[in-house]
């Protein structure tokens, strides 16, 4: 009997956001498209933010009124505050993600807010979300370490949260936005989560700077966590967070799991396909190592 991970899909907004290069709509579209015929359920397609704030996703209603959506998928947006609500529900996004940190002052360079003025904003948003009907997201970013405050307490990660489950949201993304965190941090973060919170309602978000990701999906996996945060290729990082490269890759957590009990639904192959056109609208490669190995496979003579 096989138990379901679930992978949540962050490539088109984390990955996206954080590329140099101009990358045109259509590939967003097409990357899109085809990352919903893998099997992934959950894909984070794009942020409503001033296009000062983030140029490259100053495309989000484009592609979401072009992308083909399938039934079964949740297609989530990034929404800073209220004020950008009606631009995503005009553009037709039905789930929303909102976004904080774990450190002070990580957020206060981030997104310019300290993490009470954070929330203000999201108690002005939060009612106009529910009352649309929209499921929403919370981010805790920084949530092992902060590039400017050093290590960050499970108990502060805790605190920020509850803050966001007292709100009322759905779920909460918590994130080693640097990829500092070592399975021995994770493991005394999430013994520290899981006396407050249902693992089920709790996804992680790792990052590869030091090649920990996968080790520290193992450790969650063995802690009874079953959400993963992740980019087709290894797309992203974060250009707040100095030294940060890549989100953990898609391809890299599925193959892992291969031969285990744990089964995603989602096809490496179609996944491999849909990072091989942002590689072309790129027109350089990107860092899953599964992806590397499977482009440059050759059949053995
Ligand atoms: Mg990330």
């Amino acid at each position: 009997m096989l138990e379901r991970v679930t992978i949540c899909e962050v490539g088109p907004r984390d990955g996206l956001q954080n590329v140099a290069e101009r990358i045109p709509t259509e590939a967003k579209i097409a990357f899109i498209d085809a990352l919903s015929d893998s099997g992934l359920t959950y894909i984070e397609a794009s942020a409503f933010v001033s296009a000062k704030a983030i140029p490259q996703l100053s495309d989000a209603a484009e592609v979401y009124s072009a992308i083909t959506r399938r039934d079964g998928i949740a297609y989530p947006a990034l929404i800073p505050s209220a004020k950008y609500l009606e631009r995503a529900t005009s553009a037709g996004v039905r789930e929303i993600a909102i976004f904080t940190a774990a450190s002070e002052t990580f957020n206060q360079r981030n997104i310019r807010a300290t993490i009470d003025e954070s929330f203000e904003r999201f108690r002005e948003l939060m009612p106009l979300a529910k009352s649309a009907g929209l499921s929403v997201r919370g981010y805790v970013s920084t949530a092992i370490a902060c590039p400017y405050e050093g290590a960050i307490k499970p108990s502060k990660v805790v605190e920020v949260t509850s803050r966001l489950f007292d709100l009322g949201v759905d779920e909460v993304s918590v994130g080693d936005t640097i990829g500092a965190g070592t399975p021995a941090h994770v493991a005394t973060l999430l013994e520290a989560l899981s006396e407050e919170f249902e693992r089920d309602r709790i996804a992680l978000h790792f990052h590869d700077t030091y090649g920990m990701a996968l080790v520290n999906v193992l450790t969650a996996l063995s802690e009874g966590y079953r959400k993963f945060d992740t980019s087709a290729g290894g797309l992203g990082g974060c250009p707040y967070a100095p030294g940060a490269s890549g989100n953990l890759a898609t391809e890299d957590l599925i193959f892992m799991l291969g031969g285990t009990e744990f089964d995603t639904g989602v096809d490496l192959q179609k996944i491999v396909a849909a990072s091989k056109i942002i590689e072309d609208a790129l027109g350089r490669p990107l860092p899953s190592k599964v992806l590397r190995a499977m482009s440059s496979a050759r059949p053995a003579s």
